[in-house]
């Protein structure tokens, strides 16, 4: 089970995906990735091994942009290394995926006697390609049109995943889609827009949440989300609050997590006193 965090707004963002990719850390990840929309286009990074390893190479080629997303991987379909980390794309999409795309081997046989050149083993470049491919055949003219062009390909794939795609041509656009099981929520700031895995991963940054159904997809800009539900018609979508605060995935000031949850066990077992005997006092 890996993660995946964007943020499409007006301020930088790279340092905070970072920050973000380490609340997914406990879903267990084997490399990890960012890119992001940059003044040269889209921009991409890529490490295996822990984030600290994607955070040296950050500080070896920092780039900036104030609209980007991050992956911690969890292989699947080929080795863990480098080379199959996410995101995955080119100068025209930039693609994240948690998941499995079950069918993917006959999708790459056909790419493949295309000419398509593939460079990592994962059935996510195959996905990838296939968005650059449709949107290369009906380039979008504004990001409502993404859902008319991307449905019929989400649709075309088996297996349970959530994805998310950046796009040379839509600066500050990112679109998500939720299919089968794995989880994808939608959080809202001032001036800035979020996705992530799961509540933890947007705890610190957004205090509403909406969470994606089975085929939802949702478009992201600065100024929020549009959403269509497997039906591919515009759906209101559901606030409800983030459960997560950040205090809870913030040290607080101790050296390390587990010296917090040792110092804090009183106040834990004091609320926890409170809650079971209404007439308990500390
Ligand atoms: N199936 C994809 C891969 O092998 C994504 C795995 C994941 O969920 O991290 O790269």
């Amino acid at each position: 089970m890996c993660g995946i965090i964007g943020i499409t707004g007006v301020r930088p963002v790279a340092q905070r995906l970072l920050k973000g990719l380490e609340s997914l850390e406990y879903r267990g990840y084997d490399s990890a990735g960012i890119a992001l929309y940059t003044p040269d286009g889209l921009q991409r990074l890529r490490a295996s091994g822990k984030l600290e390893q994607l955070r040296q190479a950050y500080i070896q080629h920092p780039f900036e942009g104030t609209c980007g997303m991050g992956h911690t991987r969890w292989a699947t379909h080929g080795s863990a290394c480098e080379s199959n980390a996410h995101p995955h794309g080119n100068a025209r999409v930039m693609g994240v995926h948690n998941g499995i795309v079950e069918n993917f081997l006959p999708l790459k046989r056909t790419l493949l006697a295309q000419g398509v050149v593939f460079e990592s083993e994962t059935d996510t470049e195959v996905m990838v390609h296939l968005v650059d491919q449709a949107l290369q055949a009906s380039p979008p003219g504004a990001p409502e049109d993404l859902p008319g062009i991307l449905f019929p390909l989400f649709k075309s794939l088996e297996g349970s995943f959530a994805c998310a795609f950046l796009f040379e041509t839509l600066p500050h656009v990112i679109v998500c889609y939720r299919q089968g099981t794995s989880p994808l929520v939608v959080g809202y700031g001032q001036e800035e827009t979020f996705f992530g895995s799961d509540a933890l991963s947007l705890a610190g940054l957004s205090t509403e949440l909406t969470y994606l159904n089975n085929g939802d997809l949702a478009i992201l800009t600065p100024g929020g989300a549009l959403f269509w539900n497997a039906l591919e018609q515009p759906i209101d979508p559901i606030h409800t609050p983030n459960p997560i605060a950040s205090a809870h995935v913030t040290k607080e000031g101790y050296p390390h997590f587990m010296a917090k949850e040792i110092h804090q066990q009183p106040l834990v077992l004091e609320g926890l006193l409170a809650h079971a005997l209404p007439s308990f006092a500390p």
